[in-house]
């Protein structure tokens, strides 16, 4: 947006070198110890205070992001991350004691968990600080190496982190390299330990074929359409402004963000009243003047946004909010649509952007029936004060997340596993869950005594031998 600036590709042959520095450096990195580790996560989190004036004002030159919003959504997330893995790092590293069953008496055995070795990990524009730093404070507890590409639809951002590692890490041990898609291909071509991804599905299944020529493990943070059910019981002021704020938060360009609603016919004037209302609340009578609200990340996105609303307005449905555009800056209204076709783009591509799709419903198998034909979303958000219609939701659907009367703060809980299912995503991150996308859980059994039950049973195979392997079999 303002003071343009734009990233290049890092030629092959630099991303070769650093990839083989790292591989040659990895055993030192990886044998060291928790408060080794803990001192580079302390320095991280010391780089991210004293580089956050930097952070917010990239992140509004990437999308006009305000300060607070900025905290909110991309350094929280990132000292928490630190913090949490800083307060639980040690005992994730140790090894964890297994019970030992009567046929192995004798021997004892653990969970070692040892880094993965070199990492890469390539993240996406819409949190570009969050999603690139995020899975590296894993990486780094871990004990792994990493390489790290940004996207290049974020420069500003991209240019602080690279700025913020150089002072951190020598590059054997993590390096940022910028690019665009040939950067990322050229990366995706070296036999990394570990490749973790977050960016579209449909480019999680070209780092899925490039991971599997190395048969290198992966995780894959994906998207889709994730849905939001409103039904009777729910209380219509709190649904209303927790869903507008997790739709329209980073002007609806979230993973996470409920994509599409299902309201209750019940509550369907209340409802939509009271969405109607918050959004204003938030953004004022003229959101384009708003600080609060940002900006699609460039024009490409806010074409195609805006081409599914047309699509969907020339095809019946209504506006019901919004619906007002700037192309030279980017700038779509927040917007409220009603009677959307399910087969529009708008029902059916990820929306991205800050246009809220809302059908309505009279019996909860409906909107039950619609979500089950989809692909498995990344968030399913149910507002409702009903046991047994939430129980009904959950079991009779899938999703990688749930929040219950809440949008999107499941980020924030490091003590759950995050990320989706299928086509949402491959793998869990955050807190222990990420620890152990970038380890290794190496089972490391010990015989013990001198004595064991299977060195009776060795050949040759005697009468006596079979008559102990049948017991064995029967009865432990
Ligand atoms: P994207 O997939 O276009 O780009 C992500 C990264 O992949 C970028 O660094 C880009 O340079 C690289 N890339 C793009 N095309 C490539 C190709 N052909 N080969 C190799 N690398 C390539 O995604 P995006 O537009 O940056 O982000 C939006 C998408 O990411 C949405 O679908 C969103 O739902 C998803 N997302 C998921 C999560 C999550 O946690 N699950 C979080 C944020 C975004």
């Amino acid at each position: 947006m303002e003071n343009i600036r734009s990233v290049s590709d890092t030629n092959q042959a630099e991303i070769q070198k650093i990839f083989k520095a790292q591989q040659q450096r990895q055993y030192d990195i990886g044998r060291s110890i928790a408060a080794e580790r803990i001192v580079k996560l302390k320095r991280f989190h010391q780089a991210i205070t004293d580089y956050t004036s930097e952070i917010r004002q990239a992140l509004y030159d990437d999308l006009r992001k305000h300060p607070s919003e900025t905290d909110l959504t991309e350094i929280y997330c990132i000292t928490g991350e630190i913090k949490h893995a800083i307060r639980h790092l040690k005992k994730w590293m140790k090894p964890k004691r297994v019970a030992t069953p009567i046929a192995l008496l004798g021997t004892g055995s653990y969970i070692h968990y040892e880094p993965k070795g070199v990492v890469l990990i390539i993240a996406p524009w819409n949190f570009p600080l969050n999603l690139t730093f995020g899975p590296l404070v894993s990486a780094i507890a871990a004990g792994n190496c990493a390489m790290v590409k940004p996207s290049e639809l974020t420069p500003h951002t991209s240019h602080i982190m690279k700025k913020m590692i150089e002072s951190l890490f020598s590059p054997d041990e993590v390096a940022l390299v910028e690019g665009g898609v040939d950067t990322s291909q050229g990366l995706l071509k070296l036999p990394f330990n570990h490749i973790f991804f977050t960016g579209a599905s449909a480019i999680g299944k070209i780092v899925m074929e490039a991971a599997s020529k190395h048969l290198a493990s992966v995780t894959l943070e994906l998207g889709g359409k994730s849905p939001t059910i409103v039904d009777e019981t729910a209380s219509v002021s709190t649904a209303a402004r927790r869903i507008a704020w997790g739709k329209f938060i980073n002007n609806g360009q979230t993973c996470i963000a409920p994509d599409y609603l299902f309201v209750h016919n019940k509550i369907k004037n209340a409802f939509t009243e009271r969405l109607q209302k918050n959004l204003e609340e938030f953004y004022s009578a003229e959101p384009e003047k708003s600080e609060s609200y940002c900006r699609m990340v460039n024009n490409r996105h806010f074409n195609r946004v805006k081409s599914y609303v047309d699509e969907a307005v020339s095809d019946g449905a209504k506006i019901i909010s919004g619906g007002v555009y700037k192309n030279d800056q980017n700038y779509i209204a927040p917007s409220l649509l009603t009677d959307v076709k399910p087969d529009s783009a708008l029902m059916q591509e990820e929306i991205f952007g800050p246009v809220l799709p809302i059908n309505f419903y009279e019996d909860l198998n409906e909107p039950l029936h619609v979500i089950r034909c989809r692909e498995i979303p990344l968030a399913l958000y149910i507002y409702s004060n009903s046991r047994k219609n939430i129980k009904q939701i959950i079991q009779n659907t899938r999703a990688g997340g749930t929040v219950i009367n809440h949008s999107v703060i499941h980020f924030y809980q490091n003590n759950l596993p995050f990320g989706g299912s299928n086509n949402s995503g491959i793998g869990k991150s955050h807190g222990f869950f990420g620890f152990q996308a970038f380890s290794n859980a190496r089972g490391i059994m010990k015989q013990v005594l001198p004595f064991s039950g299977i060195d009776l049973m060795m050949p040759p195979y005697t009468d006596m031998k079979k008559k102990l392997i049948d017991l064995t079999i029967k009865w432990f």
